[in-house]
């Protein structure tokens, strides 16, 4: 995927994503209904091919079917029947999730219905007795995520947040390259270029762990490949999943402000750090110091700055930089 091609894909070029099926609008609800999600549907379709999956159909359970729910018995968490509680379809559930591994591995993204106790993701009532607490992962979910622990995953309700959106997006962009580049022969100098095209993405994200990484990946030619690439999407991944803050965003920009000093004019440097300290002050979002410095960059061209997915990380049309 070409940095500056993130346009609409063709339908040949969307990112497969896994996906409650109940959120595309399917009906396959314990209630016949469905949960579809319009900004699924509407926007995200436009860039993800879903790959809708129900595990509670799978393992044989009707439309209707009687509502089930997580209970801890003894110390283990087991999915019965809300009202038959010998209807237990834990293993079930389990052997479904293991079933679907071939199809998975090949997603670069997952979303899945919150609350429910097959799909939610977390916060999912757990029942010890007739008292829920909201600590339970849904089974199907669980499965999946120790399978793929760096694929990933969102809730539906979580997507509402803009903050949790533009990080479950960016992610899944990243892993989709991450994936594209590891289908070919191993190679340092990909690699190395993969890690400098979003060393500034890692700096938003946890400066520290951006520099330890970056550290470690020049010592990693000592390495064997396969420990080399684990490593680095495990290290990736956890980096890319902490919220990248205000403040570190900040920092990133000033970096990149750093690269235009010899360049631009003093009036275009003042009108720099104004519109940047006003992102910095909360009365600006993201979108307006990157679209300046893409200007600047436009005008004196850098070539490491502008191949850097910082730069343009997602398609424009989703406006995730205009809520941060
Ligand atoms: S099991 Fe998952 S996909 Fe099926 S209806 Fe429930 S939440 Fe939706």
């Amino acid at each position: 995927m070409d940095n500056l091609k993130i346009e609409k894909l063709g339908a040949e070029h969307k990112i497969s994503i896994g996906i409650s099926s109940c959120l595309l609008g399917h009906k396959v609800r314990f209630d016949s209904g469905h949960k579809q999600n319009s900004y699924i549907n509407n926007t995200l379709s436009e860039y993800f091919d879903f790959v809708p999956f129900c595990p509670e159909v799978d393992i044989g359970l009707g439309i209707p079917r009687e509502a089930i729910r997580l209970v801890l018995i003894g110390e283990k968490v087991h999915c019965v029947g809300s009202k038959t509680a010998d209807l237990d379809v834990t293993q079930q559930l389990k052997n479904s999730a293991k079933q679907q591994f071939q199809w998975q591995k090949n997603l670069s993204g997952y979303i899945l219905k919150k609350d429910s106790p097959s799909c939610g993701m977390e916060r999912v009532r757990l029942y010890k007795g007739n008292m829920p607490d909201r600590i339970g992962v849904g089974i199907y979910a669980q499965t999946l995520m120790d399978k793929f622990p760096n694929l990933p995953v969102e809730e539906e309700g979580r997507l509402g947040d803009a903050v949790l959106r533009e990080n479950f997006i960016q992610r899944v962009f990243i892993y989709a390259r991450w994936q594209k580049m590891v289908a070919q022969p191993f190679s340092m100098q990909a690699l190395t270029q993969f890690h400098a095209q979003h060393k500034y993405i890692y700096m938003s994200h946890n400066q520290n762990l951006a520099k330890e990484l970056g550290r470690w990946l020049a010592d990693a030619h000592k390495l064997e490949s396969d420990e080399v690439l684990e490593h680095y999407l495990s290290a990736m991944m956890v980096m890319l999943k902490t919220r990248a803050s205000r403040k570190n965003h900040v920092n990133t920009l000033q970096h990149l402000q750093g690269y235009l000093k010899n360049f631009i004019s003093a009036d275009d440097k003042a009108e720099l750090v104004e519109i940047i300290t006003q992102y910095s002050d909360g009365l600006l979002p993201l979108i307006v110091p990157i679209t300046l410095l893409r200007h600047h960059f436009r005008r004196f061209p850098n070539e490491y700055i502008m191949d850097s997915y910082y730069m343009k990380p997602h398609p424009k049309e989703l406006m995730l930089l205009n809520s941060l």
